[in-house]
Parts: C-alpha cells; structure tokens; sequence
C-alpha cells in the first residue's frame, strides 16, 4: 500500500508518474532498452532531453533569452557555482532567511564579499524579514534569496525590487508550485528532488548576459563554469538521464492538469485544509503567520515535546510518514508538493482532529 509521504525531500512523485515509467522501464517506445541504459548521445535520448526543456519552458514560460542546464550536484553545488561564476566586481547581497540561505551566503563568502541586507535569525526564521532597500548594494554583482524555505515554512510573498542588480533565487522547494515572472530574475536554480523529479538532478536557468566567458587560463574549473553547459547542451559530459527523462514525465503530467495556474491553485487549497485546522485547533499550531506562509511546507508543534513525538509515531503507524519536524525547528511539518493530492492533505487533518480528541 502508497502511504501518504510527507517528506521535505526526495518527495513524493504523481502516481501516474510512477506507472508510465514502469510501462516504459524495460523499453522505451521502440529502442529496445530502458532509457536508463541509454547512450546520453543517441538519438532517443536527444529527442527525450530536448522534450524536456520544451517542456519546461513551456509551463515556466521561459523567455528565449534564458539558458536551461540540466546538471548534478544539488542545489548546493550552485552555492558555489553562482559567485565563482556570478561574482565579477566580488560583492553580492543576501537575505538570510533560514538554513539554505545561510549556506548560499557562507559559501559566497569564500568567492567575495558577501552581505547580509536583512536577517530573521532572531526568531528561528519564522517570519520574512522587511527590506530596507536603502542598504542594497547598487553596485552588487547579484541579490540572493531562498524564495520557500522548506525548513521553515516561509516564502517571499513580494519580491526585493533590485533594480539593475540581477535578482538570484534558490527555488528548490517551491519551483513549479505557481506562475512565476521568469524575466524578474537573474537566474533561478532548484534541486529537483522537492517538485521536479528524483534527485540528482539540479535544474539552472539563467540569463544569457550572465554567462561568463573564462580566460583559457582561469582557476575555475570547466565543470563549475556555466559557459561549458550552456555551450554543450547540458552534454559536456554524461547528465543525470533518467532524472531529465523524469522531469520530462513530471511536465507532461502538470500539462494536464492545466499548467502552473491551475497548480497554484490546487496548492492553496490543500495548504489551506492544514491551515484552517492548525488555526482552529487548541492543540496544534503553525509556526508561520500571515502572508509568509509557504504553500509547500508546513511546520506546526504541540509545544509538548512528548507529544509531538506521540503524534508522529502514531500518523506513521497510520500511513502519513516523514511528518517529523526539521531538527532545528522540532514539532513537526508537512511538505505537500505539487504530487500531494488533496485527499492525503484532508486525511492528514482528520487524523489530526482525532488525534487531538484522544488526547485533551
Ligand atoms: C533541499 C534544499 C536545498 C539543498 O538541496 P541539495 O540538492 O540537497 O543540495 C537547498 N535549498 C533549498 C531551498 C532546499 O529546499
């Protein structure tokens, strides 16, 4: 039996996800083989990458004056990738807003000067900082944010206005959730084990001008330069080909159900069904108030720790699984990506109501 899963990441897939490519894993249409054992470099397999990235700048609505790059590495290779490659006059801006984004910052800082604008490391990065936009760098090489921060359950719900400075965004927990305005940003990167695929795969899109072209003799090295991606098609060397090929399955799948709108959509009602019952429940809270309020994860705590532990061990026994909490934030939280149905998020919630009956 598929129990409902929960996880932050890797994270469920849609279902018929699954069972087109367990139709498709001995053969792929006609090729006679799993595309898993496929050469990157056939002819099969370019039609399936190239499928892709149509697709995905299809749904995105990708301007044709972005790069796509299928590439490994996570979402954490890019905290290094983005200053060695981003970083020209040495200097960048960043929001702190939680785990990710002070990794992005930290890691920046071996490449540059990195700066912090705003910080909600106060209150365990419960909240979206104020921008005072009068301490923006005008003259950075890029401004950072984590848009959904999958640890705590927050997202930007306005974006910094950065003027010429180009707008980079860690979107690995909430990419493909909703619409969003492709040409705001700079670049845009994701690990695609939260909302595109399985893991191993890091999708980059970014802005052409943002290509750096290297001196023959530049210490950075070619697999860390996006110029090496960008000129080789995502091919300089073997991809993550059954990731891309999942990914390509993932799009099709949103495709039908009507796009990223009509994601959005479906999203806001699942997160409210969890949303309306933690505000109405004298047991459960949300951690995150008001407008900062993700739409992909939901922490939430008894403020007993015994019974928090209590409740996951028995939403397992009961086939809702991974709800543990982020270490640094305790209690528990629900990560209901775009393959979380409705339903598991209504089951969730009855089990919560009951659970909160047998216990008060
Ligand atoms: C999961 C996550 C990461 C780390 O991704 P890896 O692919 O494991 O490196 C970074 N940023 C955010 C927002 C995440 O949710």
């Amino acid at each position: 039996m598929r129990v409902y899963n929960f996880s932050a990441g890797p994270a469920m897939l849609p279902e018929e996800v699954l069972k087109k490519a367990a139709a498709e894993m001995l053969e792929y249409g006609s090729s006679g083989q799993s595309v898993m054992e496929m050469s990157h470099r056939s002819k099969e397999y370019q039609a399936i990458i190239d499928a892709c990235e149509a697709s995905l700048r299809e749904v995105m609505n990708i301007p044709d004056n972005y790069k796509v790059l299928f590439l490994q590495g996570g979402a954490s290779m890019q905290f290094a990738m983005i200053p060695m490659n981003l970083m020209v006059k040495g200097k960048a801006d960043f929001v702190v807003t939680g785990q990710w984004a002070t990794k992005a910052y930290k890691e920046a800082q071996r490449f540059g000067t990195a700066n912090a604008v705003a910080s909600s490391k106060d209150k365990t990065f419960s909240y979206i900082p104020e921008l005072d936009e009068s301490k923006f760098d005008k003259d950075a090489d890029y401004f950072h944010i984590c848009l959904n921060n999958t640890i705590y359950g927050t997202k930007f719900s306005k974006l910094p206005e950065t003027g010429n400075v180009p707008l980079i965004a860690d979107m690995s927990s909430c990419i493909l959730s909703e619409p969003i305005d492709v040409s705001k940003f700079g670049l845009i990167y994701a690990g695609a084990q939260k909302n595109m695929g399985p893991a191993g795969l890091t999708v980059v899109i970014i802005r052409e001008d943002l290509v750096r072209e290297f001196p023959e003799d530049s210490k950075v090295p070619t697999m860390l330069q996006y110029k090496t991606h960008v000129d080789n098609g995502s091919m300089f060397n073997t991809p993550p080909t059954y990731a891309i090929y999942i990914l390509g399955l993932v799009l099709e799948w949103i495709k039908g159900k009507g796009g990223l709108a009509a994601m959005k959509e479906l999203n806001e009602k699942k997160a409210k069904v969890i949303y309306d019952f933690l505000d109405a429940s004298k047991m459960f809270s949300a951690t995150v108030q008001g407008e900062d309020r993700s739409l992909m994860n939901i922490p939430f705590v008894t403020g007993n720790d015994e019974l928090d532990a209590k409740f996951v061990a028995e939403a397992k026994k009961n086939g809702f699984v991974n709800i543990k909490g982020h270490r640094s934030v305790g209690g528990m939280r629900a990560s209901i990506y775009n393959a979380m149905p409705i339903e598991g998020c209504e089951a969730l919630v009855s089990f919560m109501k009951k659970f909160e009956e047998e216990n008060s």
